[in-house]
């Protein structure tokens, strides 16, 4: 048959995470690939949209969001991190933080233009720019430091990455899937190559709230001459453990954000009001459940990280997010792909191959990673299974 699907998307294939979850179902092996969580959001939170839905807050609401949430939203970023957004003109609900992604990127790239990135790279922001008729720049993490230590970037590496046709930075912190804080020296860097170039920065926080051991999110647009070309976003499903909600927003200036409008409007024109009713109360009331996830997400880290390093790979540091890297030489694999593939068949788990993330998959090739945002028996499962690996 004819290629049918447009040159820009072919090799996207279908998103290594269907392609593992379903592996992991095939052959009943404990799923550690795709980041979502095995227990419930806030008992508030899933009352409050059961009681819109029957309540009859069903309806379109209006396509920039409800106005609760967009004045939650606003209330978060100020309390925060004080930085002040207005709701009816700076705050815009999309359906997940995914879809809020893709509207920024399709409203400020001309074909041809190109956005710098930092590689591994959530899979879908390969796609939206693929979809605008981008070019990706990205710009690799490398592990620093010994055992335990963190994924970062050489800032001579993102200065060349930059030239006269970038258009926009593409930032997400905390990092899926290094596990990555940005420092503010890091952040530092970025903002001052984005002032000097004049580009928009568009971040990706939907981990803002999963951070562990003290480390700080710290948006970039707090950063100064930041605010005014930034497009912030974030998203409610790794907040409140409702991955499959899609409720996210975008945050930025009158200007950038009516640019997401204009596309979004003809995505998905807006997204379902009950749950927005019923995140904007979460955002509200929901503070030490969230900061009770985070405590408890960092003693899953741990629990799996150990179990990890027991199981012969080496561990990096994680500070935020829900996953762990892991590279896999020590196990004498050098394949991460490859190793994805047999982990059911050797040991019954699945985790994800890193190199899917980059675009120099030589890069990628040793790293395998694995979420710990589930129960604890789960995990202790997983790590005894993990063990069979050495022998
Ligand atoms: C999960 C995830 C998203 C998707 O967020 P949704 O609100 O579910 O669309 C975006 N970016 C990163 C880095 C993620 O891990």
């Amino acid at each position: 048959m004819t290629q049918r699907l447009v040159s820009r998307m072919r090799g996207f294939g279908t998103t290594i995470f269907a392609e593992m979850s379903a592996l992991a179902e095939r052959t009943g092996a404990i799923n550690l690939g795709q980041g979502f969580p095995d227990t419930d959001g806030p008992p508030a939170l899933l009352a409050r949209a059961a009681e819109g839905i029957t309540g009859g807050v069903n309806q379109y609401p209006p396509g920039p969001g409800t106005p609760e949430l967009r004045r939650a939203v606003a209330a978060a970023r100020r309390e925060r991190y004080g930085l002040d957004y207005d709701p009816a003109s700076e705050v815009y609900v999309t359906v997940g933080a995914t879809a809020g992604i893709a509207a920024a990127i399709l409203a400020i790239t001309e074909p041809g233009d190109e956005i710098v990135l930092f590689e591994p790279m959530y899979d879908s922001y390969a796609a939206a720019i693929a979809m605008a008729g981008g070019v990706r720049r990205p710009v690799t993490l490398r592990p620093r430091g010994g055992e335990g230590g963190r994924f970062a970037f050489d800032p001579e590496e993102l200065r060349a990455a930059v030239g006269p046709r970038t258009r926009a930075v593409l930032v997400n912190s905390p990092h899926n899937p290094t596990g990555t804080v940005l420092t503010a020296a890091e952040l530092a860097v970025i903002a001052q190559l984005c002032r000097e170039h004049d580009l928009v920065a568009v971040t990706d926080e939907v981990y803002e709230y999963l951070t562990y051991d003290g480390a700080e999110h710290v948006p970039l647009a707090t950063l100064p001459g930041m605010r005014e070309r930034t497009l912030a976003i974030s998203s409610t499903g790794k907040t409140f453990s409702v991955t499959g909600w899609k409720t996210g927003w975008v945050m930025g200036p009158p200007e950038l954000v009516d640019a997401v409008r204009t596309v979004n409007q003809f995505l998905t024109y807006t997204a379902n009001p009950a749950l927005q009713l019923a995140v904007a109360e979460a955002l509200e009331t929901q503070e030490d459940w969230i900061a009770r996830l985070a405590t408890g997400l960092a003693a899953k880290r741990d629990r799996l990280s150990a179990g990890l390093r027991e199981a012969g790979f080496r561990v990096f540091g994680t500070q935020g997010t829900y996953f762990v890297l892991t590279d896999i030489r020590p196990l004498g694999f050098d394949d991460g792909l490859a190793l994805a593939h047999r982990l059911p068949e050797l040991c019954g788990v699945v985790g994800v191959p890193a190199q899917v993330f980059y675009d120099d998959a030589e890069e990628g090739r040793p790293y395998l990673r694995f979420a710990f945002c589930k129960r604890d028996e789960v995990i202790d499962d997983a790590v005894a299974r993990l063990a069979r690996l050495r022998s």
